[in-house]
């Protein structure tokens, strides 16, 4: 029989080991010593490659059957900064009126302290009757370069048939008020370091040289000036912004003979990294010259439809917090990118405000709230499967 858990207990207990990324500092062991006690076996996945710290991961499964229902996280978090700028310890786990400040409350071990507490909630009373699968991947590395963590984990339960049938990320949605917005998918993003050759010569004899900046400025113009498409069902538009422009030229009376430019786009289901690389390698040759482009695409967008799945986490966020959420896919990237080759993924989590801040906080009521948010997911999902048994 499942005891009830306090994810708020949970929760600062987790806040109080400093797992800045890749340290662990002891945060796997306090969940594995609370699934153990539910029935979960626990499998703790070390993962290393040259160049790259170690890290440890936790995968997590009670049951054997189907339908499989996983709950992916990270236990890493970022550094406090500064630290005597908070108002309590970054790593006290202590709550203050009503909110639970600490580093990782928000992204996100409050989901996490959240999740085991709604399994064992949810399981009270229906083990012997439970036929299906409840897991967790956590990770130690979504935070920082994400090479030992989620992805690793991903290969090792592919190798094993741990396949869930559909999984729920816990990062921060919310901007505001929890309920707000669910993310059912994410735009790709690729990073561009264009460089555009000239021939160096005085500003005073200008039909010497050629000056590459003027070649580069209508490339940029032809590649960001304005979004790339008009946006799709669930996206909103591509867009390019710049993040910079080299010459490093100090000389006031010299054309410089190489210029650099750096931009990165952020791009919906219209794109893929290639055709994305192929269009703004097009826009740079119709302007001509000699350039070179390197792009480095960091995720290719993806999409998990609205559907019988996404409605069963609808319904138990309305039910849970009487607000009615927005399937939306802005934002930045989080582990769902690697997460969606294995199986249908949303994310729903905490409000994003206090995220990296100095005085991440969450109210004990949103932990509450969570908690019978992912409850009522379990309820419902389990209840009314989504998928083919
Ligand atoms: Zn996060």
């Amino acid at each position: 029989m499942a005891a009830r858990l306090d994810p708020v207990d949970l929760t600062r207990a987790l806040v109080r080991c400093p797992s800045v990324t890749p340290s662990d500092a002891g945060a796997l062991a306090v969940l594995e010593g609370a699934l153990v006690p539910l029935g979960f076996t626990c499998h703790r996945l070390k993962f290393s490659q040259a160049g790259t710290p170690d890290v440890d991961n936790l995968y997590a499964r009670l049951g054997t059957g189907r339908p499989h229902f996983c709950f992916a996280g990270h236990t890493d978090v970022v550094p406090p900064g500064d630290v005597g700028a908070w108002s309590a310890g970054p790593f006290a786990g202590e709550v203050i009126d009503g909110r639970l400040i600490g580093r990782g409350t928000v992204d996100m071990k409050g989901a996490i302290g959240a999740f085991v507490a709604a399994a064992a909630a949810f399981l009270e009373g229906r083990r012997d009757g439970f036929k299906g699968s409840i897991s967790l991947l956590i990770t130690g590395d979504e935070e920082g370069p994400a090479i030992n963590g989620t992805v690793k984990v991903l290969e090792w339960m592919k190798a094993k048939g741990e396949i869930p049938d559909h999984c729920l990320v816990g990062e921060p949605t919310n901007r505001e008020a929890l309920g707000e917005t669910v993310k059912i998918g994410r735009r790709g993003s690729l990073n561009a370091l264009l460089t555009v050759y000239g021939t160096q010569g005085h500003t005073a004899y200008p039909q010497h040289a050629d000056n590459p900046i003027r070649r580069l400025m209508r490339m940029l113009t032809a590649i960001a000036d304005r979004p790339l498409d008009e946006g799709t069902a669930h996206f909103e538009p591509s867009r390019a912004e710049v993040t910079s422009i080299d010459v490093g030229n100090p000389t006031t009376n010299l054309i410089p003979g190489k210029v650099t430019a750096r931009f990165n786009v952020r791009f919906n289901d219209r794109h893929s990294g290639e055709s994305l690389k192929a269009w703004i390698g097009q826009r740079c040759a119709e302007v001509g010259g000699r350039f070179d482009l390197a792009c480095e695409v960091s995720g290719e967008s993806f999409l998990c439809p609205p559907g019988p799945w996404t409605d069963r986490l609808a319904t138990a966020i309305r039910g849970a917090t009487g607000r009615t959420p927005a399937l939306d896919t802005g934002g930045g990237t989080s582990d769902a990118r690697f997460i969606r080759n294995l199986c249908p993924v949303a994310e729903f989590g905490l409000s994003s405000a206090t995220g990296h801040k100095v005085d991440e906080a969450v109210t004990v009521a949103d932990l509450v709230s969570l908690t019978e948010v992912y409850r009522r997911l379990l309820a419902g999902y389990f209840a009314d499967p989504p998928c083919p048994a």
